[in-house]
């Protein structure tokens, strides 16, 4: 396993491989866990090789204490990613990315950046897009691998690369969750004992909000939903919504031949954390 701090490097490798070498990636921001390495796997099976990036994107934060706090294990990191036959891995640092402008592009994702988590985040869909459109120019992959744990994020990648005529095709990896339905995530290191023992709640509270969803329509969920966290001892609701998978606009009338899916946002003490469920 190859691994390289600069663009110069990294390219020099890529440009050597043969001519028709298939590129997989996946964009990290590191402190790894199996829900990452479930993406690698993929990426693995359907690529010659997998470039993996670690960088934690400063443009996409709109909270500095979350910056500051985002757990950083690069030595795990690694090893997890040796283990996992990764081919190459990309650890920039933010100097590297953006010299000495660290500033987001717009971007117009015709609306998707608007809902949900751009509501709630100012600026992380201007900071996840310019990211990972200079990661797809300097890797330039046949295939990237998202999760749908972060979906709206999935969704608006594959809206920059529609949009900007970009080749990468984008490809889209299920939920990987703990044994308890805890959806696996790097900020879940940063939750106390009390609150990681209690956060399965996230996941029964999704699970139960379907169940409803096939008789009652989404604002009597949503209501449902809120009450349940109103008088919860450790997490805070932040959002819950219904939404369509496609425009990810709110669900006002079910129409049988549209997906949806809950999304939910809460924050135990500082950490927030999200999850989603298909309906
Ligand atoms: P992050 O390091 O949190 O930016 O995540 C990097 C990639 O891994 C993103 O495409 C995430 O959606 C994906 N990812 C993170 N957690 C999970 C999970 N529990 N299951 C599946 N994919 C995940």
């Amino acid at each position: 396993m190859l691994v390289f701090a600069k663009i110069k490097s990294i390219q020099e490798k890529l440009k050597s491989l043969k001519n028709g070498t298939t590129i997989g990636f996946v964009p990290t921001m590191g402190a790894l866990h199996e829900g990452h390495l479930s993406l690698v796997e993929k990426a693995k099976k359907e690529n010659d090789i997998v470039v993996v990036s670690i960088f934690v994107n400063p443009t996409q934060f709109d909270n500095i204490e979350d910056l500051i706090n985002y757990p950083k294990n690069i030595d795990k990191d690694l090893s997890l990613l040796k283990s996992a036959h990764c081919d190459i891995v990309f650890t920039p640092t933010p100097e590297e990315i953006y010299a000495n402008n660290i500033q987001s592009q717009s971007f117009d994702f015709d609306g998707l950046e608007l809902q949900m988590e751009g509501k709630f985040r100012e600026g992380h869909f201007n900071g996840v897009g310019t990211i990972v459109e200079r990661f797809f120019e300097i890797v330039k992959p046949h295939k990237a691998y998202f999760g749908e744990k972060d979906f709206q994020q999935l969704q608006i990648v594959k809206k920059l690369v529609e949009k900007h005529k970009i080749s990468t095709k984008i490809i889209s990896c299920p939920i990987h969750r703990e044994k308890d339905g805890l959806a696996m995530s790097s900020r879940n290191t940063r939750l106390t004992k009390e609150q990681r023992a209690a956060a399965p709640f996230i996941y029964e509270t999704l699970n139960k909000a379907k169940i409803q969803f096939t008789t009652k329509n989404a604002s009597e969920v949503s209501k449902w939903v809120e009450n349940e966290f109103k008088n919860h001892p450790l997490f805070t609701l932040e959002y819950f919504e219904i939404a369509d998978e496609e425009t990810l606009l709110p669900v006002e009338t079910k129409v049988s031949t549209k997906n949806y899916r809950a999304f939910i946002a809460i924050f135990a003490g500082k950490v927030r954390l999200i999850d989603n469920i298909s309906l």
